[in-house]
């Protein structure tokens, strides 16, 4: 197993420096800080079960005569997972925050489960998605009420089904106080690993039927890294998801790949037919990684 973890390597290192993984890293941050500037809309009604995507001739540009995103058309079935690639600046974060209607498009229509999102209340929107992000916000509290972003009315057995569920009882079983282990907040002795089995479990508990994922770039112990693999993998049964993927290993479990440069989707379809295309870029990146490069 170990040597199967080794084989990840960091997919901006062919797409970006690390200086722009780190922009990268802040800057979907910003996603949750980002002030919104959309109105509510009157209301929809989210089906039921995994959500499908489909965005419709959305351009976008943050400053006038700057656009960002050009006529970016593609559909996302329920219960697909999709893994977007692209180097820094080619819009990935940007595409989201209008998935999530940080923003509307310019032109264009961004829909989830059927519905325009300019119809829909944020909150509703935003109930129905989970977010994991690079940095996991923790609070100087138990890991129950960091769990649970202290919800008395969710039970402990709840908690520890989820944990159960996702495969991560071999790391909570190490932790001698539990769920009363007390957390130092943001900076405190929880690894980033740790940390992201957290956001997981909090995902978990929300079950929201869309998920995005940012995967971690920066490089974990394998032990912890296995679990969050797993946790990933559980959480996203049944779920449509995006990941912005750092790692051929992620990219290679996705059902579909998109890629973007700048601003424009340049290849967008079932990984199996992107692999069998020896021109696509992700069948490149595939001759790209022996293994002596990914351990680089
Ligand atoms: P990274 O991997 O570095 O996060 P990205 O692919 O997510 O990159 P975006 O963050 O979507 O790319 O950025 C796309 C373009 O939009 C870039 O040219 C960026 O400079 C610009 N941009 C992003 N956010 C803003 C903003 N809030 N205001 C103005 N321009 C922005």
């Amino acid at each position: 197993t170990a040597q199967l973890l080794d084989r990840t390597f960091d997919l901006t290192d062919q797409f970006g420096s690390l200086q722009e993984v780190t922009a990268s890293i802040e800057r979907i941050n910003e996603i949750y800080h980002t002030t919104s500037r959309v109105q509510d809309g009157p209301g929809v009604v989210f089906p039921a079960g995994a959500l499908a995507i489909a965005f419709e001739s959305v351009a976008f540009q943050y400053e006038p005569d700057r656009p960002v995103l050009h006529d970016i058309s593609f559909e996302v079935a329920p219960g697909e997972v999709v893994g977007l690639i692209g180097r820094s600046g080619s819009g990935k974060s940007t595409l989201i925050r209008l998935l999530l209607r940080f923003y509307d498009p310019e032109t264009g229509s961004v829909r989830v489960g059927g519905n325009d999102l300019r119809q829909a209340k944020l909150d509703e929107l935003r109930g129905r998605v989970g977010l994991v992000t690079q940095e996991v916000q923790l609070f100087r509290a138990s890991l129950r009420a960091n769990l649970t972003f202290f919800d008395d009315a969710i039970a402990d057995q709840r908690i520890l089904a989820a944990i159960e569920e996702l495969g991560i009882m071999p790391w909570y079983t190490r932790l001698p106080r539990g769920l009363d282990t007390e957390l130092a907040g943001n900076g405190s002795d929880f690894s980033a690993g740790e940390s992201q089995l957290l956001a997981c479990i909090r995902v978990f508990l929300k079950d929201p039927q869309l998920i995005i994922l940012d995967e971690a770039t920066s490089r974990l112990d394998p032990l912890t890294e296995q679990l969050i693999t797993q946790a990933i993998e559980k959480l996203l049964i049944g779920r449509t998801a995006i990941i912005i993927a750092h790692r051929l290993q992620t990219v290679e479990r996705v059902d579909r790949i998109m890629v973007l440069e700048a601003g424009h989707i340049v290849e967008y379809d079932q990984r199996s037919v992107l692999r069998n295309r020896p021109d696509s870029r992700y069948a490149q990146l595939l001759t790209m990684s022996h293994p002596e490069e990914m351990l680089a």
